[in-house]
């Protein structure tokens, strides 16, 4: 029998899986010890009201004969994709057209899923540390890999690559580190991708996150990306749909190669939608109601967010990100490496983090925390850290 042999090259298991694994012995050693979870970045805020109406009205839809749906497009039904062009783009004054947009059911799977279109023998590039998915679907297609070390050295600023390379992924704000890149620092980017023949994909998961005037919202303010860029989005920790699914990825029509019209072909394919109901509830999102209570529940997690940056300074932690994003860099006291210190936490604090290791080699020696626990979890989880550092 012939397998793809490339998946023999991939990390046993997915970072998640081992730390769920870490935590669920834990939990069986001590049944009564109450776990705290900073760790993946799952949201725990319910959905705001004007999604739950979008959904109870969608579902009723969907119950009668009049108004049922069965497929819909594939690139996703034009309410959506026009409420996303005039809401996240329009109002920024970049232009984007309705065509350039196709709803997806989350961005992992388009993050996972663009690299298709890719030549085998592109080179690949990413940030180190890096969200896992942009290394391994690359390593499973078996294209050569380019990491760019993001550390306090550099401010977390990657440099830009001393060889070729094809495609460079980037995610800002960044998933795992916190950090952002200001409009400037963008534009040597999108200058070098159109100067070197390169491709962008860029993640703006976190996008809603920001707070800092100088940093972009989309990767299309600058100029000259819609010549290089793809940009892909995420309602997940928007607007809590980590279990709805949605999101949306732009290809532009204007790339010098045919992406928009090889990504329509490929999604046509593989592909049949994104569900009517989930799709109401990401439009309920453009509504004032929906702009307003989405906006709160961030401000919820970045309450969250300032605490930590806060508290843990003042315990004698260093820390980065945090301001633009819900996530939290944490340098291992002491030399500590990643890992011990996630089980000294674990063992003697009852708080899950995420070991930076996991994220890339550059992600020794810091730990990721999330901004995406309840308030009362999240001061809790500080006290007995601080309890530990006295
Ligand atoms: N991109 C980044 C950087 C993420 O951190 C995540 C989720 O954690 C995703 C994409 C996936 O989001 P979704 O839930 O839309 O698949």
């Amino acid at each position: 029998m012939k397998i793809n042999e490339n998946y023999t090259e991939l990390s046993s298991n997915y970072l998640f899986a081992d730390i769920a694994k870490k935590v669920q012995a834990f939990k069986a050693e001590n049944p009564k010890a109450e776990v705290i979870s900073l760790g993946i970045g799952d949201v725990t805020q319910p959905l705001c009201p004007a999604v739950v109406e979008a959904l109870h009205k969608a579902a009723d839809e969907m119950g009668q004969g009049a108004t049922f749906r069965g497929y819909g497009p594939e690139r996703g039904y034009d309410f959506l994709r026009n409420a996303i062009v005039e809401n996240d783009y329009r109002t920024r004054g970049i232009d984007i057209d309705a065509d350039e947009v196709f709803v997806s059911d989350g961005a992992k799977s388009d993050t996972g899923n663009f690299q298709e279109l890719l030549a085998a023998d592109s080179v690949v590039a990413v940030t180190d540390p890096v969200y896992p998915v942009y290394v391994d679907s690359n390593v499973m297609s078996g294209r050569r890999i380019v990491k760019l070390p993001c550390t306090s050295e550099n401010g977390f600023v990657p440099e830009l690559p001393q060889e070729h390379v094809d495609v460079i992924y980037l995610c800002y704000p960044n998933n795992p580190t916190g950090t952002t890149l200001t409009k400037e620092q963008l534009r040597q980017w999108v200058d070098y991708a159109l100067l070197n023949d390169a491709l962008i994909f860029y993640d703006a998961a976190y996008e809603a996150f920001i707070q800092s005037e100088d940093v972009p919202h989309s990767i299309y303010e600058i100029e000259g990306a819609r010549q290089c860029a793809v940009e892909f989005h995420s309602f997940s920790k928007t607007a809590g749909f980590t279990g709805v699914r949605c999101g949306y990825t732009i290809v532009p029509k204007t790339l010098p190669v045919p992406l928009n019209q090889f990504w329509s072909r490929r999604q046509c394919t593989k592909f049949n939608g994104t569900s009517y109901i989930s799709q109401r509830a990401a439009e309920a999102i453009y509504t004032p109601e929906g702009k307003q209570q989405i906006r709160a529940t961030i401000d919820y997690y970045m309450q969250n967010a300032s605490l930590m940056r806060e508290k843990l300074t003042e315990m004698g932690f260093t820390v980065y990100g945090g301001t633009d994003a819900p996530y939290l860099w944490v340098k291992t006291p002491n030399g500590m490496g990643s890992w011990d210190f996630f089980d000294w936490m674990l063992h003697s604090a009852h708080v899950v983090c995420t070991p930076g290791a996991g994220f890339g080699p550059s992600g020794e020696g810091y730990v990721r925390l999330t901004a995406f626990g309840t308030h009362e979890n999240t001061e809790k989880a500080l006290e007995r850290i601080k309890t530990l550092k006295d």
